[in-house]
């Protein structure tokens, strides 16, 4: 997963783009890019967090009142600086490029790049891929009479050849600066806007937070397929590409957005309220009667108050958190994954003991994270320990971008709630129903293939066994 940025300014948009970025760090920390655009194009990126790939820079060397920005969570694919984004090709006119999502057909779009343009791809980061697809085909058009459709058609084709979720910004260089987004809408990315004394500032990011930090104006999500181009006189132009049925990803809701962003109209934060409700009315049914929910901080906040205030069990916090360690879900083995956790949380001693305790966190993956809880919770004296997962049971990988292990680690895909509950050692699991989540999002059609394994760009077993083996060699050149 990875979050983006761009802003088109009039004056130097660096350090904007820098404290917007810092608003998108929960979507990645591995990497950090950022690019400008002043007549050349100036790319400062590098591995680690925004703090850290920006620590010491020089502000003059990346000028420029264009600018886009990415953050990166490596899915597939090094956390070497080399597949950091932004990315820039020098043809034509010299094109850079974020994005944020996963391409499926990597291999089969490699092959064809080298085929039918003669680029060799020389990093396994897709966004590359899209870049590279994209300026061949645009080189391919008129370029001393390239119109906004010749553009729009180039992204037509992209929309065609590649195959998988993303969401993409682009600086054209002295042409203009486009966004646009898979035929499903399956990553976010909406647009804002700032009045100024000299005009009216566009900027795109992942999240609408980030407008919120910046002063601008959330203007609207891009619609599945859209492609939106601003030309160098800053007229907007739009078209509606190639589209397919919109497939949302509701992960985004249950657990990778911030809180505070609205996304297709919707908060976060009330989206997590919607579930947690659905989460109490389940619970009900089970016939367990908890004497108080709390929450594994910091995502599940909303989903246990809100199940909280709907049984008319009390709420309160009974984990404190370290903020200050890494995340333990990508530290690449488990037994340093065990190491972490354990040093992440602790029980707040008499919140906990002597009661029977429901537990909620956004999800269930691996079983790492909800193993070591409930040890820690019995372990400070709960009686009971019901773990209660906001996500439906995950039961197959995601491959539009969101890491969630490779299937023979996914606990669901191979055993039931009773099962999982034994693994993790409590006293029963309680997982949100597919259906409820189907039925809040019955206005808003939304991708749940890690649940149901309905995956929307559809997939072969031979492309899902590829996929797999990419993620565990982790390279795909
Ligand atoms: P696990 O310990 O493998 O069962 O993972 C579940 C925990 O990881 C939950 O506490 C989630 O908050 C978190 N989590 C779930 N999905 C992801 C993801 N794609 N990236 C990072 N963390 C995640």
């Amino acid at each position: 997963m990875c979050g983006i940025i761009g802003v088109v300014g009039y004056n130097d948009v660096n350090t904007e783009i820098i404290n917007g970025l810092t608003t998108l760090q929960h979507r990645g920390q591995d990497s950090a890019g950022l690019v400008t655009f002043d007549g050349n194009f100036h790319l400062k990126k590098g591995s680690g967090s925004v703090g850290t790939v920006f620590k010491n820079i020089n502000l003059n060397s990346v000028r420029g009142n264009y600018g886009l920005g990415h953050v990166r969570y490596s899915t597939i694919g090094s956390t070497d600086e080399v597949d950091a984004q932004p990315i820039a090709v020098n043809y034509p006119f010299g094109i850079a490029m974020v994005h944020n999502g996963n391409v499926i057909n990597f291999v089969e779009l490699r092959k064809k790049l080298y085929e039918e343009h003669h680029r060799l791809l020389d990093t396994s980061n897709d966004v590359a891929l899209i870049l590279y697809t994209f300026a061949s085909i645009l080189e391919g058009k008129d370029l001393k009479n390239l119109k906004v459709n010749d553009i729009f058609d180039t992204v037509e084709e992209v929309q065609k050849n590649v195959k998988g979720a993303f969401s993409a910004i682009t600086i054209i260089a002295n042409r203009g600066f486009l966004a646009f987004t898979d035929p499903y809408g399956i990553r976010p990315l909406v647009m804002g806007r700032k009045y100024t004394d000299q005009g009216v500032v566009y900027a795109f990011a992942s999240e609408s937070t980030t407008f919120d930090y910046l002063g601008y104006e959330l203007v609207r999500d891009l619609k599945p397929g859209e492609m939106l181009f601003v030309d160098k006189n800053r007229n907007i132009h739009t078209r509606i590409g190639k589209t397919k049925k919109q497939a949302f990803c509701v992960f985004e809701y249950i657990y990778f957005a911030r809180e505070d962003s609205v996304i297709h109209d919707r908060l976060v934060a009330s989206e997590r309220v919607r579930m947690g409700r659905k989460l109490a009315e389940t619970f009900d049914r089970s016939g367990l009667k908890p004497d108080i929910i709390i929450d594994v901080p910091n995502s599940a906040y909303f989903f246990a108050s809100a199940m909280a205030e709907t049984m008319g069990v009390p709420y309160r916090r009974g984990l404190a958190k370290n903020h200050h360690m890494g995340r333990s879900f990508i530290t690449p083995n488990q037994k340093e994954r065990e190491k972490m956790v354990k040093q992440k949380l602790n029980p707040i001693r008499d919140i906990v003991k002597g009661r029977k305790v429901a537990v909620v966190d956004d999800s269930i993956v691996r079983g790492t994270t909800s193993k070591h809880i409930v040890q820690l919770l019995r372990d400070y004296g709960a009686k009971k320990v019901y773990f209660v997962s906001a996500a439906p049971p995950i039961k197959h990988p995601c491959i539009y971008g969101i890491d969630m292990s490779v299937k023979k680690e996914i606990l669901a895909s191979h055993y039931n709630s009773d099962e999982i509950a034994k693994f993790i050692g409590a006293d029963a699991v309680i997982y949100q129903n597919l259906d409820d989540i189907k039925e809040l999002y019955k206005d808003l059609p939304i991708c749940h293939a890690c649940f149901s394994g309905e995956y929307p760009t559809g997939i072969t077993n031979e492309l899902l066994d590829e996929i797999e083996q990419e993620k565990l060699g982790s390279n795909r050149v």
